[in-house]
């Protein structure tokens, strides 16, 4: 029941509802209309090179080739451009970067993004006439060394809400080794194949004919989601499907590699 009285009088005059992105009036102290439109405006936000939204340019996404799975003839999710601050780009373009920081940093936004995730999620997995229990979400862990700092990976904060949200099984299917215990516990050659990731299988929890819903906060360049994929179907998945906040937004066109027309594999 919503509080009334002299009591939650001064409770708001005391801590005010603000939102916690701008700053400005909120009623319920989460985002603003005014961020929350900001935010939506983001995801129409369309790729300089093949004009598409970031869940269907297909640009610099060969990681596609390693998780070899579609649903509803999308190789992917991703919610939204991730548009770097050196980048330029509008006060407006800055939403979703600023509230990835956050969640980042601090674990904000977990629900919302969550929340995100799990409709589209669910949407595709109907138009491809998929039974939501067939699904395992997963996610690419952070580095030890991030863990220790932050206390908490989004990832898995994420990652857990999005399964409760679509009633699927929650796992940790990899881990991710510190520089320190990978140079001691992998053999050189694995040492090489890892040295950009450090991810490793956590083998017991993958399961032979797995279906994965791959959770990562950001796709850069797609080496993760492609190690990631690699190792789960190594493992016996049968299935890896990446599903991200943002994508890293394409340069201008500088050179004609990734193009949406180069993309072999047509869905
Ligand atoms: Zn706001
Ligand atoms: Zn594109």
């Amino acid at each position: 029941m919503k509080k009334t009285g002299i009591g939650a009088r001064l409770l708001s005059l005391l801590f005010p509802r603000v939102c916690s992105l701008c700053g400005g009036p909120s009623p319920d102290g989460e985002l603003c209309a005014e961020c929350r439109r900001k935010y939506a405006a983001g995801t129409f936000l369309r790729c300089p090179r093949c004009r598409q939204t970031a869940d269907r340019c297909l640009c610099g996404t060969e990681f596609t080739e390693s998780t070899r799975t579609t649903l509803a003839h999308r190789p992917f999710l991703a919610l939204n451009f991730y548009i770097p601050a050196k980048r330029g780009g509008e006060d407006d373009d800055r939403v979703t970067e600023r509230m990835i920081l956050d969640l980042k940093s601090r674990g904000s936004y977990a629900d919302f993004f969550a929340g995100e995730c799990a409709r589209q999620i669910g949407r595709l997995l109907d138009e491809a006439g998929e039974r939501r229990e067939d699904w395992i979400l997963t996610f690419a862990p952070r580095s030890p060394e991030k863990f220790a700092e932050c206390g908490f990976d989004q990832g898995e904060e994420v990652g857990r809400r999005i399964a409760e949200r679509l009633g699927i099984p929650f796992e940790r299917t990899l881990a991710r080794t510190s520089h320190s215990s990978e140079q001691k516990t992998l053999r050189a050659e694995e040492r090489r194949e890892n040295a950009q990731e450090g991810l490793i299988p956590r083998r017991r929890s993958i399961r032979a004919g797995g279906r994965y819903l791959l959770f990562d906060d950001i796709i850069t360049t797609g080496s993760t989601v492609r190690t990631a994929a690699e190792l789960l179907y190594e493992c016996g998945a049968e299935a890896v499907f990446p599903v991200a906040l943002a994508r890293t937004y394409p340069a201008e066109d500088r050179t004609d590699r990734g193009r949406t027309g180069e993309f072999r594999r047509s869905p």
